[in-house]
């Protein structure tokens, strides 16, 4: 278990977190705050109990330079009027200066600061330590708040943490809760779905899947390299050429292991890569030449939702099919459903399955959806990210 904020006396102290503020903007404007809203209760539970809090995120990729537009000026705005407080914020290109430093050695209890972007300093993906220390410099107990970059070394994820005790913030203890929960002790039958685009990106996540889960079932665009290892011809469907052998070999290592593999038994084809192609619903054995494989058919919708009926822990990384485009949604949509009427412990990791299940409008129906696309998946591989590494355990 790892150390919380709630673990810890943070009256009067000044207090380092690492947020992810990686909003999408346009023209200066943020046009999505998810992320801020979602960083509120561990900034509120701070300042509610007399915390001094120095915030610190990235946005975009400034790629080690000082870029007006990359500046967390209208995080801090955005931030001002949500906490209903000031948030101190002075743009200063090299993060951390005299001026930063005065500002935090005057923060008072319940005052809160934002520093500038992080990667306005290459030292940041650098993991420099003298940066990280500089930073570390500002506070006297470093929060891991930002999953999505939990995944990286860098000064404000995991360098920091040699100068800084450090302990979790509520997002990144949810994280770590329900991926962790679903592989490390998981509620029986455990189901993972996996789905997207192509094998050779998941091949990792799969394998270490294997080892725990009762049933796996495959759809998205991953299936049609599985069929081509079973020597089915799959038309103009996607496929992960280099990953044939390898889709063969997973098949076999999950009969090994006993797990119950699910491949999709019919297609939705299509004879363009578009919503209004001319489609046709075939069994997985007769996709025409000439077509290619969009979503998952109509039987296989009824054999994996039968499956996950029964399902005490269902993970799911990765769409059925081009969910993107409405005509090939039907697949996606009904998994999110299974999901949602299901009361199996439900985790979704994935940016686009993250996407597909707040498309549809079935977010808040799921037990916890990652925040972190890149970051969920190494967690799901089995790997340790360094961002939680540094957490200090119970
Ligand atoms: P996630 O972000 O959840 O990990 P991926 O990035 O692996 O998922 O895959 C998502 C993409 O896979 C989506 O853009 C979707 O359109 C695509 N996809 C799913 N099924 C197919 C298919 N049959 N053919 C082509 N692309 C597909
Ligand atoms: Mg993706």
């Amino acid at each position: 278990m790892k150390k919380t904020i709630r673990d810890v006396d943070v009256k009067g102290k000044r207090v380092l977190v690492r947020c992810d503020f990686n909003v999408p903007m346009q023209e200066g404007r943020i046009t999505d705050d998810n992320r801020i809203q979602a960083a509120l209760p561990t900034i509120r539970y701070l300042l509610d109990h007399g915390a001094r809090v120095i915030l610190m995120s990235h946005l975009g990729r400034p790629k080690g330079e000082a870029k007006s537009e990359f500046s967390l000026e209208p995080v801090a705005v955005r931030l001002s009027q949500l906490l209903e407080k000031d948030v101190q914020f002075r743009s200063c290109p090299t993060v951390v200066c005299d001026t930063i430093k005065e500002m935090a050695d005057s923060l008072k209890d319940g005052e809160v600061m934002l520093l500038e972007n992080v990667r306005f300093r290459k030292e940041e993906t650098d993991n420099d330590p003298e940066f990280a220390r500089s930073l570390a410099s500002l506070g006297e107990l470093f929060v891991q708040e930002a999953f999505g970059t939990a995944h990286r070394a860098h000064a404000s994820t995991a360098g920091v943490a040699d100068y800084l005790p450090a302990v979790s913030g509520f997002l990144i203890e949810k994280e770590v809760k329900f991926l962790g929960g679903a592989l490390e002790d998981p509620e029986r039958p455990f189901v993972a779905i996996m789905g997207g685009a192509k094998v050779g990106d998941k091949i990792p996540v799969i394998e270490n899947l294997l080892k725990k889960v009762d049933t796996l079932i495959i759809g998205g665009g991953m299936a049609y390299t599985f069929f081509r290892s079973m020597g089915f011809t799959i038309g103009t469907s996607i496929l992960d050429e280099g990953n044939i052998d390898l889709a063969g070999k997973l098949l076999k290592k999950a009969e090994e292991a006993g797990v119950k593999l699910l491949l999709p038994v019919d297609v939705v084809c299509a004879d363009r890569f578009e919503n209004d192609a001319r489609t046709l619903i075939t069994d997985r054995e007769n996709i025409p030449d000439d077509m290619m494989g969009m979503d998952i058919g109509p039987k296989t919708v009824e054999l994996y939702t039968e499956a996950l009926k029964t399902a005490g822990t269902i993970v799911w990384n990765g769409p059925m099919g081009v969910f993107e485009m409405p005509a090939f949604a039907k697949g996606t949509k009904a998994v999110a459903e299974a999901l949602a009427e299901s009361d199996a412990v439900t985790v979704i990791g994935g940016g686009d399955s993250a996407a597909a299940v707040e498309q549809f409008g079935l977010a808040d129906k799921m037990s916890h959806i990652s925040t972190g696309g890149g970051a969920s998946l190494e967690f799901l591989e089995g790997k340790t990210l360094p961002g939680i590494a540094v957490i200090e355990d119970k």
